[in-house]
């Protein structure tokens, strides 16, 4: 499936991904496993992943993004990817508009074309 286009711009809609932290070396904490859907979530895992290859291993559908261990993680192995952000293979962020000023965009247009008849 190809993304779906806005009806004022023609652009791509985005894909709506979700953000996922990996936590190496403990188990994750009350707040980490009750994080918000919407948010993101966390993953415990036994040792950070090198590669976007390892990350898909923790995925639910497809790796879109990977990033580095940040120090302040509180994680000591600087050396892996703590984020990365996957998508489930058919969500997008609006099935209509690709951003909030082109749905006011396209409203004002129909708006005008009504007055105008
Ligand atoms: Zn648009």
């Amino acid at each position: 499936m190809s993304a779906p286009l806005c009806r004022c711009c023609g652009k791509p809609i985005a894909k709506k991904s979700r953000l996922v932290w990996l936590v190496a070396g403990r188990p994750l904490t009350k707040a980490e496993k009750h994080c918000a859907p919407e948010i993101g979530r966390y993953v415990a895992v036994d040792s950070l992943p090198r590669s976007r290859e390892e990350c898909q291993k923790f995925a639910n559908g497809a790796v879109l993004s990977i990033s580095r261990t940040k120090a302040y993680w509180g994680t000591a192995d600087r050396g892996g990817l703590d984020t990365f952000t996957e998508w489930d293979g058919v969500s997008y962020g609006d099935p209509y508009f690709c951003k909030g000023a082109c749905a006011k965009a396209f409203g004002y247009a129909a708006a005008q074309r009504e007055a105008a008849q």
